[in-house]
């Protein structure tokens, strides 16, 4: 296999635009009232007065070991060998939700007639493009990187493979990413950080 591309997402730095989720609709030409491939939520944490709130981007996460692709009864769910990126297949999808209830993160969406779609980290055009779809597009055809990456005013998403993305996490960030089954490199908390334990390895 290739290797694995993914996510790296930095809290400290996202301001809660929903720049990302929007710019994934439109690239995705997705319903805005229907789907959400990529969403944004707020973390609320703390008791009254003294509380928090983070905002928190995320997608398909393209796991390592993707529950969604084992439970599909239909082979309509695959995990790309050369970069680990999760397709669906929706000519062969039947809409059974198998996946959704499979998938610990709520990634899976079920619109144009109930078959299912979800992020392809921008392979293609098109409803729940990915499977078979060409190669992400060369520099001069606008850019390989994701639209969500492209369009984050706070820089706090990125894409690539996984080593790519680790020279740029902290050592925490680093550490959860070793621990935890998810695919996305989230960056450690600021202020939760001791003396300036964040370093980063560029
Ligand atoms: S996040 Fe959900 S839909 Fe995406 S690969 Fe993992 S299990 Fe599948
Ligand atoms: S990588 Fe593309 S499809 Fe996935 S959330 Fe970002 S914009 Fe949407
Ligand atoms: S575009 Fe970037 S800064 Fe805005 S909500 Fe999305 S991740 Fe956060």
């Amino acid at each position: 296999m290739g290797e694995q591309w993914a996510f790296y997402f930095d809290a400290n730095k996202c301001i809660g635009c929903h720049a990302c989720s929007v710019s994934c609709k439109q690239r995705h030409d997705r319903d805005s009232d229907q789907d959400e491939w990529r969403t944004v939520r707020n973390v609320e944490s703390g008791e009254f007065p003294d509380v928090s709130s983070m905002p928190i981007s995320m997608s398909c996460m393209h796991c390592s070991d993707a529950p969604c692709e084992k439970v599909c009864p239909c082979n309509s769910i695959e995990k790309r060998e050369e970069d680990g990126i999760v397709t669906v297949d929706r000519d062969s999808c039947i809409g059974c939700h198998y996946c959704a209830w499979a998938c610990p993160y709520g990634a899976p969406t079920y619109d144009d007639g109930g078959i299912m779609s979800k992020c392809n980290m921008c392979l293609g055009e098109g409803p729940g493009g990915g499977h078979d779809m060409p190669p992400r597009e060369e520099q001069e055809d606008g850019g390989s990187t994701p639209a969500c990456v492209d369009n984050c005013v706070g820089d706090a998403i990125k894409a690539g493979p996984v080593s790519e993305l680790k020279a740029e996490a902290s050592k925490e960030a680093l550490e959860r990413f070793a621990s935890e089954p998810a695919n996305v490199i989230v960056e450690a908390d600021r202020d939760d950080d001791e003396a300036g334990a964040v370093t980063y390895e560029v």
